[in-house]
């Protein structure tokens, strides 16, 4: 494989996103492009297609699947479907790219088990539970029944953190962006 791949995951509201961001902005060295996923959820406000995901109708979506167009795909919430696309990671990866996933917790380990070696998995920690119920809060995209059923699958999807390859706690957020960013500078120099 020419290029590398990283593979994040985290609960929803720990920050993962924008770590990416921030190391996309900060570390052209690690030569970081996004992986671009499909969903059949829709546009959320200031998302394009192509850029955050590739906004697929159900229709299109599950023909994808049966086309096994998908390196792997997810059922993330109810009828809301995930899925890293074969084409996505050639893009990339035969480009000679840092390809930089942002998964959830089932798809990166079916990711990890299909890439092996070739992949780097990592999962960031909130500080506690209790921080991370106040920062889904804060965020206020959600209504209290999404954030409690975000919290109830983060408490699940916590108990998988020992199954990736490396761990890291987002308290500060300078400093977890810097950890994640050793990790994939070393994993990328090996
Ligand atoms: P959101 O709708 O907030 O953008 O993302 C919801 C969740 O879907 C996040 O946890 C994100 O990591 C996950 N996700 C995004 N793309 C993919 C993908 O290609 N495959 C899987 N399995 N999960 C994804």
């Amino acid at each position: 494989m020419k290029g590398n791949i990283i593979i994040l995951s985290a609960p929803s509201g720990t920050g993962k996103s924008s770590i990416i961001k921030h190391l996309m902005k900060t570390r052209p060295d690690l030569d970081l492009h996004f992986s671009i996923s499909a969903t059949n959820r829709s546009p959320r406000k200031g998302e394009q297609h192509e850029r955050e995901y590739y906004f697929l109708s159900d229709e299109e979506f599950r023909s994808k699947v049966e086309a096994g167009e998908f390196v792997e795909w997810q059922e993330v919430y109810d009828d809301t479907y995930y899925g890293t696309l074969m084409s996505e990671v050639k893009r990339v990866v035969d480009a000679g790219h840092t390809l930089i996933m942002d998964i959830d917790v089932m798809g990166s380990l079916d990711l990890k088990k299909r890439f092996g070696d070739d992949a780097l998995s990592i999962f960031i920690l909130p500080p506690s539970i209790q921080e991370l119920e106040k920062r889904l809060h804060n965020r206020g995209t959600d209504s209290d029944d999404v954030v409690a059923m975000r919290l109830a699958k983060a408490g699940y999807e916590m108990t998988f953190a020992p199954q990736f390859d490396c761990v890291v706690v987002n308290d500060e957020f300078d400093k977890a962006a810097e950890d994640v960013a050793d990790k994939i500078e070393a994993f990328i120099k090996k």
